[in-house]
């Protein structure tokens, strides 16, 4: 048998048990980069569930619980619960811990969490650019992370050896690694993320009211782009909320300039000018090929829908095994 090298950590303790948290666990005990992971949840059903899935070694009732004796925390709940959470967990972090989370934004995460920690924490947070459209502690999968970029965003005076050991840890998941300000990463998430989600509430709500297309016919013609909207509506709602609260600034900022070019495109086609509409279009197409070409997505047709004959990426190789 092949003897295993220091784990990164001692014990991970995870405050929030849906996709990413139960992701997390379930990756970090795959790729054993931790001795013991503590799970917690706000509610018993969930709690319950972790323990019966089985990827915590113990599973506990309180926040405050969770964290006794934790070198690395994560917070995996909605954005607008991290500051409460914070205040929670404060009093009971061992002196030396690296504190996280895993928000979809970044600047009010840091503010909200960082008021109520102690000084003698490392608080590092973060965001695993990964997920889907599904919740809850069953929907999480070891290969989540996998080829998926984890962007920490360390406060400016960090110590470096807490962000290199969270890095480390992401890297054993299978993510790469990038680092830059709250600001920043929430001004390119606001493009990149929050507002095609935003995009798609829109539209999927819009053909849901139109009283001249039924409920049956826009289910029925759902495979002309509808469909792939309809996937991405389907996300959390509480989580979806959060983000768009939290992010207020940087999602408006990109919402006004998303206006302008739906302007300039419906004048486009009102003038029937199709050179215009033809330019778009090519410049959207070698975006997209960009995306495949940086392995972001699956070149197979019809992206979206399950490919049971693409291979699962697999998980790296075990975190540093000893022998080799
Ligand atoms: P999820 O599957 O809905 O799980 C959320 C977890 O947080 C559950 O364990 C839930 O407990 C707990 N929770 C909910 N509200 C809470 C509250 N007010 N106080 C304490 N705990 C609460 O959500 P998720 O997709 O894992 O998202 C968690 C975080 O990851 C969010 O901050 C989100 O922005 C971020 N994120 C999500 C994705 C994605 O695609 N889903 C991707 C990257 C990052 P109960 O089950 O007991 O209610």
């Amino acid at each position: 048998m092949r003897s295993l090298a220091k784990p990164l950590f001692n014990r991970l303790a995870l405050i929030g048990a849906g996709l990413i948290g139960s992701s997390i666990a379930r990756a970090a005990r795959a790729q054993q980069v931790v001795r013991a992971i503590t799970v917690t949840a706000r509610s018993p059903a969930t709690r319950q569930r972790v323990a019966e899935l089985g990827f915590a070694d113990a599973v506990v009732d309180t926040n405050a619980a969770a964290v006794e004796g934790a070198d690395l925390v994560i917070v995996c709940v909605p954005v607008g619960a991290c500051g409460t959470v914070a205040a929670e967990i404060g009093p009971h972090l061992a002196a030396g811990a690296t504190v996280s989370d895993v928000g979809s934004v970044k600047g009010s995460v840091l503010r909200d969490m960082a008021l109520h920690l102690p000084a003698n924490v490392h608080f590092v947070p973060a965001h695993p650019v990964a997920g889907t459209e599904y919740s809850g502690p069953d929907a999480g999968f070891a290969e989540l992370f996998v080829n998926r970029w984890c962007i920490l965003t360390p406060p400016e005076h960090a110590d470096q050896q807490a962000v290199e050991r969270l890095a480390a840890f992401w890297r054993a998941l299978g993510a790469n690694v990038e680092t830059m300000t709250a600001e920043h990463h929430d001004l390119v998430l606001a493009v990149t993320s929050h507002l095609p989600h935003l995009i798609a509430y829109t539209i999927v709500g819009t053909a849901d009211e139109l009283s001249q297309v039924t409920r049956s016919e826009v289910l029925q013609y759902s495979a002309g782009g509808f469909r792939d909207f309809t996937r991405i509506a389907a996300s959390d709602p509480t989580m979806w909320r959060d983000v768009f609260l939290a992010n207020k600034e940087a999602v408006l900022e990109m919402l006004g300039r998303f206006n302008e070019d739906v302007s300039a495109l419906t004048r486009a086609i009102r003038r029937g000018d199709g050179e215009s509409l033809f330019k778009h279009f090519s410049r959207t197409r070698a975006i997209r090929k960009g995306i495949v070409a940086i392995g972001q997505d699956s070149p197979a047709p019809d992206f979206g829908r399950p490919h049971p004959d693409l291979p699962m990426p697999p998980l790296p190789r075990p975190y540093a095994t000893e022998s080799e």
